[in-house]
């Protein structure tokens, strides 16, 4: 067995002539029942794991083609960690199926979620009723006290505002304001008599502004804004 270099590659070819050669022979020639000069179990698992690096490795492989006892053993070892290494080559099998099948299987799922997030958001009508109110204007230094603050839903809005009489036909730009002037959300629209009022219809995109306070801005062409103050609930 000494003839040819087994290094530190141990093939499933030359393990197979190794194991065939011995068992032949080693039964009747190499019984060892004391099992002397025998390696130390820890040797043989590793050749059985392919642990290779050892110092002794060869002398080992040596051994056990002439050790009745130790080839059982190493036949043994070598069994149970194919068996453990097939057994976790097919659970990671498994388990990629599985996960395909899963990612497979929710793919095809209708996914009433991402679905219902796509879905464009319903554009919801409002009015506000501004028509009783004088013509403000945002220079004007004296104010009568606010009638009560109407509540608009944060959406996609088309928002009809009856102004105050005495507003122009036309276009319109209209606006939400936190504080007193920083705008967050923009619009224009565009003025009609309706038999009662002076209307305004536009449509405002109010899905991203936070809950609270605003103040909705009115203004054409040819007048400073008139303002205001609105609740998004
Ligand atoms: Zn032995």
């Amino acid at each position: 067995m000494k003839g040819k270099p087994i290094g530190k590659e141990l093939t499933r070819q030359s393990e197979r002539l190794l194991i065939r050669a011995a068992t032949e022979a080693i039964k009747t020639d190499f019984p060892n029942p004391e099992r002397l000069g025998c390696p130390e179990s820890t040797s043989l698992i590793a050749i059985a794991r392919r642990n290779l690096s050892g110092p002794d490795t060869e002398d080992t492989i040596d051994h056990i083609a002439t050790c009745a006892p130790c080839l059982d053993e190493y036949n043994r070892h070598r069994r149970r960690h194919l068996l453990l290494r097939r057994g976790r080559f097919a659970l990671i099998c498994f388990a990629g199926v599985v996960a395909i099948g899963s990612a497979w299987h929710f793919g095809r799922m209708p996914q009433k979620q991402p679905v219902a997030r796509q879905a464009p958001d319903p554009v919801l009508t409002a009015t506000l009723d501004f028509s009783n109110r004088t013509v403000e204007r945002s220079d004007e230094v004296q104010r009568r006290p606010e009638p009560k603050t109407p509540h608009l839903k944060r959406a996609v809005l088309k928002l009809t505002v009856r102004l105050p009489i005495g507003t122009e036909d036309g276009a319109y730009s209209v606006e939400f304001w936190t504080g007193n002037d920083q705008p967050v959300a923009k619009a224009t629209g565009n003025a009609v008599w309706d038999g009662s009022a002076e209307t305004l219809i536009s449509t405002i995109d109010l899905r991203k502004l936070a809950p609270g306070e605003y103040t909705l801005a009115i203004r054409n062409a040819r007048w400073l804004w008139s303002t205001y103050k609105v609740l998004l609930d």
